[in-house]
């Protein structure tokens, strides 16, 4: 992947050197021969002269004399211990699945995923309180009785709504039209909630669970799209596949995958890529379907790479994703609520906690020894021993999301709905450092929010242009746009989507329900003189129909009278973006807590990334299976950044089909490469390097 300009070489061959330089430095140290090892030998030198100065000369030479006898002594020590180990060692798996310090252990494979664990000591005597009602908060609930064998009576779930599923909705609301702040794009590789999603029954086909019936319907009907994005209202913009990286631009990408998370700390993206990559039609993708800004953080840039570098290849059609058969409320938060309700969980709406206190004990223990929450805006508290387990939701993407209708924007005096979950965290953060800085990411809604809306129509003129641009009908039932459809040339970065109809039970036959979402609500729109997060739903319609290519002089009358929006604003929509460091977000569990865990998206596991369900999910199985100990290994994130075949696949797909091996390699490299394909001719590795790609046979 070394591919990049003249000007980049340059630059980068300085790089080259100067990390040869140190590995040349490493070299000649350990062998004797580097800067250290030649100081030594001066020294040495100097140490059996006879002719030795008296005064500072001399003082240094005792000194540097002392020196060499230590690091003698040292060399020697060092040299003893490895000899030691290589006596003592013995090949062993013993201890490979130990649990870490949070209490769990990872795996991978069929083996563990199958099993279930036995029934983890004293739970019947525990209880648990899990704050929020989430994806995150359901799936901890779902853990506890699946798992941990809880009695679902002793699980209690409060939620500052009125409602459960948090971010993830999906709502006939009779006074504005169908709701749905968001769609989720889905893997197979989500091993948590697929892991979850095999025991939840389904509510619709009696003796399946949810995952068959999801796997079902995405082989039956897989999701690809058939154009990625316009341009010039409503014209296939052709990208056909292609990310249009240029060789600095791919070098860019790649310098950010080897660079090391400690590196990235507090860094931008615009810290670590040029026009380069963002003028390349990788970014368009990439931004508009992960939502990220320019601004955003560096961090989660690289991490959102490595995550899905199995993906890369079907970045561009979204062939990669997967979708549910409703909005996420009806497909995956109704059937959790209805298992854990069998179970006999309790649900307490209209509870918004307000802070949880710790006590800390004289070996360092972290105990919550008290809820304190407002059920129905009165105070009380629920009183906690060490075997009432408590699980926070803290921060959520959908904090104080403000919602308009079809006549109204969502400002002013719109309803504005609010669970408290910055709060919360701030006061529990306050108490210990461990706790995390939920200032970090929910300050400056500027820089995390955007804005989306849902559009209902069964207009046929819509329809028809609707059909032109994704090459499906959109009433069949099946995938249609297959992903968003990005308006390239739209200042506000418009996308739209239409997922499989009717997306909500109830819908009638004849509509459609399309997703719109912008990432830049603070500028004028293209047809609307306005930005929109100013913008009622009907001025919203009017700058989609606007990219669809209705002609423009029927777009007022069908936004008015043809078409029910509604607008919702988000503030906090990418506050896990934000830049950070290490200690921002808590652990999952922090140190040491015992019976207090975080849960969510603002959390922090591993190797995860955020704004995905499956982090929720994660999180949820960590809390419980490191608080209650139960005894099955937690799957890993996918380690396909770890696999090779991935790594090759996903190099020549990132330069559009071109093989590294024909490009201008920096420094030696070049030169490297006729030697080692040599070396490699006959070999497996040859084999390997054909199969993916980067030696590609002349035809
Ligand atoms: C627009 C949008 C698009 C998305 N796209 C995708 C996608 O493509 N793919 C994907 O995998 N994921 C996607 N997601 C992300 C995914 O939906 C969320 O990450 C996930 O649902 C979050 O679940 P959670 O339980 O962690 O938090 P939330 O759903 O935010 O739940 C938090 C809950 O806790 C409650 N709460 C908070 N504080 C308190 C308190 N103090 N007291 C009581 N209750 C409290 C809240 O009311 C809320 O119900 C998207 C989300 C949105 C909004």
């Amino acid at each position: 992947m070394y591919n990049f300009s003249k000007k980049r070489i340059n630059s980068e061959s300085k790089e080259l050197t100067n990390s040869h330089f140190m590995l040349y430095w490493l070299y000649q140290t350990e062998t004797g021969n580097g800067a250290r090892g030649n100081i030594a030998k001066g020294e040495n030198k100097m140490a059996n002269k006879n002719h030795v100065k008296l005064g500072v000369a001399a003082a240094a030479a005792v000194a540097a004399g002392a020196t060499v006898i230590v690091s003698k002594n040292k060399k020697e020590a060092h040299r003893k211990e490895v000899a030691e180990k290589v006596n003592n060692f013995r090949n062993t798996e013993r201890g490979r699945f130990e649990r870490n310090s949070k209490g769990i252990y990872y795996s991978n494979g069929n083996y563990e995923a199958f099993a279930r664990p036995l029934k983890p000591d004293g739970v019947d005597d525990k209880s648990a309180y899990i704050v929020g009602s989430g994806l995150g908060a359901l799936a901890a609930a779902c853990f506890l009785v699946r798992d941990g064998q809880m009695k679902g009576e002793h699980i209690h779930v409060l939620e500052a709504m009125d409602i459960p599923g948090g971010a993830c909705d999906g709502i006939f609301d009779p006074s504005r039209g169908y709701i749905m702040r968001g769609g989720r794009e889905m893997e197979n590789h989500f091993e948590c909630l697929w892991d979850l999603f095999r025991s939840i029954p389904s509510i619709e086909t009696p003796g399946v669970s949810v995952l068959d019936e999801y796997y079902w319907l995405n082989k039956k009907d897989p999701n690809y799209s058939l154009c990625r994005a316009t341009v010039r209202q409503g014209e296939d913009a052709h990208t056909d596949g292609k990310f249009n990286l240029s060789q600095k631009g791919c070098m860019e990408i790649m310098k950010l995958f080897m660079t090391k998370d400690e590196d990235l700390y507090d860094k931008t993206i615009e810290d670590v890529f040029d026009n380069e990559v963002f003028d390349s039609t990788f970014w368009l993708y990439w931004r508009t379907m992960f939502a990220f800004e320019n601004w955003h953080s560096a961090l989660e840039m690289k991490l959102y790479f490595q995550r899905f570098i199995h993906h890369i290849g079907g970045l561009p059609d979204f062939s990669a994703l997967k979708f549910t058969k409703y909005n996420q409320y009806e497909s995956l938060i109704l059937p959790m609520i209805k298992y854990l309700e069998a179970a006999g969980v309790t649900f307490q709406y209209k509870t918004e906690v307000t802070n949880v206190i710790f006590e800390k004990t004289e070996d360092g223990k972290k105990v919550a020894k008290t809820i304190e929450c407002k059920v129905n805006g009165e105070e009380t508290t629920i009183p906690l021993t060490q075997n009432d387990l408590v699980f926070v939701t803290n921060g959520s993407c959908t904090e104080g999301t403000i919602y308009g209708d079809h006549t109204h924007a969502p400002m002013g005096d719109a309803e504005v709905r609010t669970s408290g979950c910055w709060n919360l965290w701030k006061n529990i953060a306050v108490q210990d450092a461990s706790f995390g800085h939920p200032e970090k990411f929910c300050s400056d809604i500027e820089k995390t929010n955007w804005e989306s809306a849902t559009v209902t129509t069964s207009n046929q003129q819509i329809i028809d242009q609707i059909q032109k641009i994704c090459k499906r009908d959109p009433r069949t039932g099946n995938v249609v746009t297959g992903g968003i459809v990005s308006c390239m040339d739209s200042k506000w970065l418009m996308s739209w989507t239409i997922n499989r109809q009717g997306q909500f039970k109830e819908q009638k036959k004849d509509e459609v329900c399309i997703w719109v979402y912008s990432l830049f609500t603070d500028v004028e729109g293209d047809y609307v003189k306005k930005p929109m997060k100013e913008c009622t739903g009907e001025e919203i319609t009017q700058e989609w129909l606007y990219h669809l290519g209705i002609p423009v002089e029927d777009i007022p009358a069908l936004a008015k009278d043809e078409v029910v929006t509604v607008p919702t604003m988000m503030p906090y929509i990418t506050a896990f973006f934000m830049p950070r460091r290490k200690g921002d977000r808590p652990d999952v569990i922090p140190d040491g807590c015992v019976n207090f865990a975080f849960l969510g998206q603002f959390a922090e596991t591993p190797r995860d990334t955020i704004f995905t369900t499956e982090y929720s999910v994660r999180t949820a199985m960590e809390a419980v299976y490191g608080l209650l100990k139960v005894d099955r290994g937690v799957p890993e994130v996918w380690g396909s950044v770890y696999d090779i075949r991935e790594l090759l696949d996903s190099t020549v797909k990132l330069m559009d089909g071109k093989s590294p091996l024909d490009i201008e390699l920096p420094g030696p490299l070049n030169a490297l490469k006729l030697p080692l394909l040599k070396a490699v001719k006959g070999t497996v590795i040859e084999k390997l390097l054909e199969d993916h790609n980067i030696i590609q046979k002349k035809k």
